[in-house]
C-alpha cells in the first residue's frame, strides 16, 4: 500500500479500558492513550470519558500531525449499526446501549467518525496491516471473553443485511450442548471464550483430576485464567495439554463451517487467547485438515494474527483509512 500523507485516531473501547492511539496508514502507532472506561458510572461518563481520551491525543500530537488527522475509528463489543453509528446490548458496556456514538464524537471533534464492532474492526485491521493483507476473502476470529469475528469478503467487511454479520462464536459444535449468552446451545464461544476454558479446568480439578495448575494458584482455583493453564501445558502438565488440544479440536471444527460456507484464502486466529500459540493452534489446523473437504484443506490457511497488542487500536483506525 502506498504510504497516504495522513493519520487516523483509533480508539479500542472495552469494558474496562478505553485505549486509543494516532496511526499513519503504514500501520505505527505514533501516540498512545489508555485510561479506565469506568462503566459502573453510567453512559454519560463513558462518553466523557471516550472524548477525554481523543482530547488528550490532539493534544499530545504535534500541530503537522495534528493537522492531517482525516478522522476518528471506534470498536465496540456488541452490536453496531455502521452507518448511523448506533450500538446495541454491547455486553459490558449496557449503559451505550441505543447511543449514537458516530453522532457525539463528530459533532465534539468536526472529523468523520467511523464505529464498529470491535471483532470487526480486528479483521479489517488484520486486512490492511497484518495477517490477511493482500487476500480477497479472509475471515477473523478473535479469541478473547469471548469468540468475536470479522468477515472480510472482496476487499471490505462484511456486515450482512442488518450489520449483525460474523458472529462466528455462535456456531453450533454441539446440538444439545451447554447453554450460551444468545440464548442458543452448544455455541463453539461456550466452550472456548477465556471465562468458559477456566471455569472448565475448575470443574475439571474440582471432580479430582490432577494438575500442576492447582499450585500456580495455591490451591485457590478462582485464579485459575487460561495464560496459567498455558504456563502449566508448556511444562508438560497433561491434563492443561488436553485441555489445550480439546479447545484447538473445538475451534477447529468451528472454522470447517467457516472454510465451507466462505472459501476465505486465510483464517486469522488473534486475541489473548490466541498467544497460547502451538499447543492451540496444532490440534486446531489438525481438527479442521481431518473435517473439511480435501480440496480445501491446504487451500484455507490458518495462520496466527499479527497485530497483537495493539490490534484494538490498529483495527478501529483502519476504519478510516479503508474509507479514504
Ligand atoms: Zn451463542
Amino acid at each position: 500500500m502506498a504510504r497516504k500523507d495522513y493519520y487516523a485516531i483509533g480508539v479500542d473501547l472495552g469494558g474496562t479500558n478505553i485505549a486509543a492511539g494516532i496511526v499513519d496508514s503504514t500501520g505505527k502507532v505514533l501516540l498512545r492513550e489508555k485510561i479506565p472506561t469506568m462503566v459502573a458510572l453510567g453512559g454519560n461518563t463513558v462518553l466523557s470519558r471516550l472524548a477525554l481520551v481523543i482530547t488528550l491525543l490532539f493534544k499530545k500530537a504535534s500541530p503537522s500531525v495534528k493537522n492531517k488527522i482525516k478522522g476518528i475509528g471506534v470498536g465496540i463489543p456488541g452490536m453496531v449499526e455502521h452507518e448511523k453509528g448506533i450500538v446495541h446490548e454491547p455486553p459490558n458496556i449496557p449503559a451505550l446501549n441505543g447511543v449514537n456514538v458516530k453522532k457525539f464524537i463528530q459533532q465534539r471533534f468536526k472529523k468523520p467518525a467511523f464505529i464498529a464492532n470491535d471483532a470487526n474492526a480486528h479483521a479489517l485491521g488484520e486486512h490492511t496491516f497484518g495477517a490477511g493483507k493482500g487476500t480477497r476473502n479472509m475471515v477473523c476470529i478473535t479469541l478473547g471473553t469471548g469468540l468475536g469475528g470479522g468477515i472480510i469478503l472482496n476487499g471490505k467487511l462484511f456486515t450482512g443485511s442488518f450489520e449483525t454479520a460474523g458472529e462466528l462464536g455462535h456456531i453450533v459444535i454441539r446440538k444439545e450442548g451447554i447453554p450460551c449468552n444468545c440464548g442458543n446451545r452448544g455455541c463453539v464461544e461456550a466452550y472456548v471464550g477465556a471465562n468458559f476454558i477456566a471455569e472448565r479446568a475448575r470443574k475439571a480439578i474440582k471432580a479430582g483430576t490432577k494438575s500442576s495448575v492447582t499450585k500456580l494458584v495455591n490451591g485457590d482455583l478462582s485464579l485459575i485464567t487460561p495464560h496459567l493453564l498455558e504456563k502449566a501445558a508448556r511444562k508438560g502438565d497433561r491434563y492443561a495439554l488436553q485441555l489445550w488440544t480439546e479447545i484447538g479440536k473445538e475451534i477447529g471444527t468451528a472454522i470447517v463451517s467457516i472454510a465451507n460456507i466462505l472459501g476465505p484464502e486465510k483464517v486469522v486466529v488473534g486475541g489473548g487467547v490466541s498467544r497460547a500459540g502451538s499447543i492451540l493452534f496444532k490440534p486446531m489446523i489438525k481438527e479442521f485438515k481431518k473435517r473439511s473437504y480435501r480440496y480445501l484443506r491446504t487451500r484455507v490457511k490458518i495462520v496466527p494474527a499479527k497485530l497483537r497488542d495493539d490490534a484494538g487500536i490498529l483495527g478501529s483506525s483502519s476504519l478510516v483509512f479503508k474509507q479514504n
